[in-house]
């Protein structure tokens, strides 16, 4: 393929999506966008946006899908976007809703998705890990709370998308539960297919 890949990682908090979207990104040279990274820079940047955003990630609920879909529609539309030659998504889309105007987009602009990354892991593992991380990062969304506030949302909105995609013969289904570097090499072998096709 002359151009990067188009992937979507998809699983829950503590899956280990951020850290292999950022292995992804640069290995393969495409765009890591990740909605959680903008909305936290737009919140400590203090722009009313972030300021609006940081009120529902601090809830652990989904910030509003026009909000979301608007910020992911001017990346991809603005002229000489980089998105155009690959990215990872990362924490997109969260919902049928922004999953399907997700199609939508990239149906307007040429060519879809090559593949969905589902990193299945146990609640339990992603707790735990989502836990630890609340120890190193300091967060304000990662409090006990909010944590297991995530992954009720996540089992209520997100999961549904698993199945939206498997429909698409594209979902790579990851053990997640397995080490950084165990993980990586699912993803290597599976983009292989993806990247000579
Ligand atoms: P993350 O860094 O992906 O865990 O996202 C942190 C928080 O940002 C989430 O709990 C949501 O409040 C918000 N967020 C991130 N991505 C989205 C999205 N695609 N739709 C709605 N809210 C999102």
């Amino acid at each position: 393929m002359s151009q990067g890949p188009r992937l979507v990682m998809l699983g829950k908090q503590g899956a280990g999506k951020g850290t292999q979207a950022a292995r992804v990104a640069e290995h393969y040279r495409i765009v890591h966008l990740s909605t959680g990274e903008l909305f936290r820079a737009a919140a400590h940047a203090g722009t009313a946006f972030g300021v609006r955003a940081k009120e529902y990630m601090d809830r652990g609920e989904l910030v509003p899908d026009e909000t979301v879909v608007g910020l992911i529609e001017e990346r991809f539309t603005a002229d000489g976007s980089p998105l155009r030659g690959g990215f990872v998504l990362d924490g997109f889309p969260r919902n049928l809703a922004q999953a399907e105007a997700l199609d939508a987009m990239l149906a307007g602009i040429d060519r879809g998705l090559d593949a969905i990354l589902f990193f299945d892991v146990s609640d339990e593992i992603g707790m735990e890990r989502a836990l630890s991380r609340a120890e190193i990062e300091g967060r304000s969304d990662d409090t006990p709370e909010v944590i297991a506030k995530r992954l009720a949302v996540y089992h209520e909105q997100t999961e549904p998308i698993v199945e939206h995609y498997r429909a698409t013969g594209k979902l790579v289904p990851l053990h997640a539960d397995r080490t950084i570097d165990e993980v990586w090499a699912e993803i290597v072998d599976a983009l292989q297919v993806v990247t000579a096709a």
